[in-house]
């Protein structure tokens, strides 16, 4: 399952980086996942509960924006909001649109728990 996969990396990700900054407990995780990236939030979700299992990120809430696609004309240069990966100008119907907005896919921040004494 392709949320697994990714799942898995985040937790490796924010775990590697909780084990630099003194091994303490993640609290909360801060992702961007444009609605074009391909992922769905709601099992990514599912897929991290399961995936940080035993590690620093186990408790970690996950926060997740969603950016809207937004497509840019190649002939007219007209920007507008898209929702599939092929779209088509609404001001000239060309084809050749670039996607420039709604594919990102990152870890924004995360918040580290100070370990108690
Ligand atoms: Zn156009």
């Amino acid at each position: 399952m392709h949320e697994m996969s990714i799942a898995l990396s985040i937790v490796e990700t924010v775990v590697s980086k909780a084990l630099e900054e003194g091994n303490g407990r993640i609290s909360s995780i801060d992702l961007l996942i444009g609605k074009l990236a391909g992922i769905e939030p709601q099992s990514l979700k599912f897929c991290f509960s399961a995936a940080a299992k035993g590690t620093s990120a186990e408790e970690a809430l996950l926060f997740i924006d969603e950016p809207e696609g937004l497509g840019e004309c190649g002939d007219c240069g007209k920007r507008f909001p898209v929702s599939f990966y092929y779209a088509e100008c609404p001001e000239c119907r060309s084809l050749r649109v670039n996607i420039v907005s709604g594919k990102e896919f990152l870890i924004q921040s995360m918040t580290i728990e100070e370990e108690g004494e």
